[in-house]
């Protein structure tokens, strides 16, 4: 079965309202005519609103960057699903590896906040992997497969079929070393593998699985060209309107 090839870009916290909305224009004026990718953008929570309005009826979704597991309640500064799809946003990406590695998010809270998302409505991009140390030592698949069997425990396949995975070897994202398509179609397998094992057949056939760790527009298309990359998770080169297009072209036309 053919997946429709979905590229997602994170603004990090780059971009407050002014700038995000400027950003949003130029992605709308250049993503007038690429039918065949989804494509969503995922601002800092206080922009969020500017790029809703510029975005309507564009066609681009729009994610948040994390969420809290709660619907509402006492949590000063943190943002609910619930908050998130009433503010237009139909993802959300969980477990990024900035939130593991510099807020202390563990596989659990990963896990609490996948259940979050669907309660709310929410697709989540649920993003996976391995430190260098962790490839160093041989165990990428090790840690990609806990990863996702956490996050992923229990939930009913319907759900399962809506989520999005996104690889990104810690070791490649923002370094300006991406992975090889060799090395990122063999972790993408071993996902599909691991869905495979775990739920009905149509869940990993359904499943877009995207790249993250360093795409730009000079590696999009020998990355996406690989039969497991559905799609690529892209940070720096997603604050270029020009360079995020590149790679959506690329991904049109895998
Ligand atoms: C990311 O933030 O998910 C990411 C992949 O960043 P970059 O493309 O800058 O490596």
């Amino acid at each position: 079965m053919a997946r429709r090839p979905f590229v997602a870009g994170n603004w990090k916290m780059y971009k407050g309202p002014v700038e995000a909305d400027a950003l949003a224009m130029a992605l709308k004026r250049a993503l007038v005519d690429v039918g065949n990718v989804d494509v969503a953008v995922a601002p800092p929570m206080v922009s969020i609103a500017a790029v809703a309005a510029r975005l309507r009826h564009s066609g681009v979704a729009l994610a948040g960057q994390n969420l809290h597991p709660a619907a509402e309640g006492a949590f000063t500064g943190e943002t609910s699903g619930e908050h998130l799809k009433a503010a237009g946003c139909a993802y959300v990406l969980i477990g990024h590896s900035e939130r593991r590695t510099l807020f202390g998010e563990d596989d659990a809270l990963v896990a609490q906040k996948v259940s979050a998302a669907m309660r709310a409505g929410l697709l989540p991009i649920l993003c996976v992997g391995e430190t260098l140390a962790e490839r160093d030592a041989g165990q990428e698949v090790a840690v990609v497969t806990r990863q996702l069997e956490v996050a992923l425990r229990g939930m009913p396949a319907d759900q399962a079929a809506g989520v999005t995975v996104a690889y990104e070897p810690v070791w490649a994202i923002g370094t300006g070393r991406s992975a090889s398509p060799a090395q990122a179609q063999e972790m993408h397998a071993t996902v599909r593998a691991f869905l495979h094992a775990r739920f009905p057949a149509f869940v990993g056939a359904q499943v877009r699985i995207q790249y993250g760790g360093s795409v730009k527009p000079g590696n999009a298309a020998a990355l996406l060209s690989q039969p497991d990359i559905d799609g690529a998770l892209v940070g720096g080169a997603s604050l270029d309107a020009d360079d995020f297009f590149a790679i959506i072209r690329a991904a049109a036309g895998r």
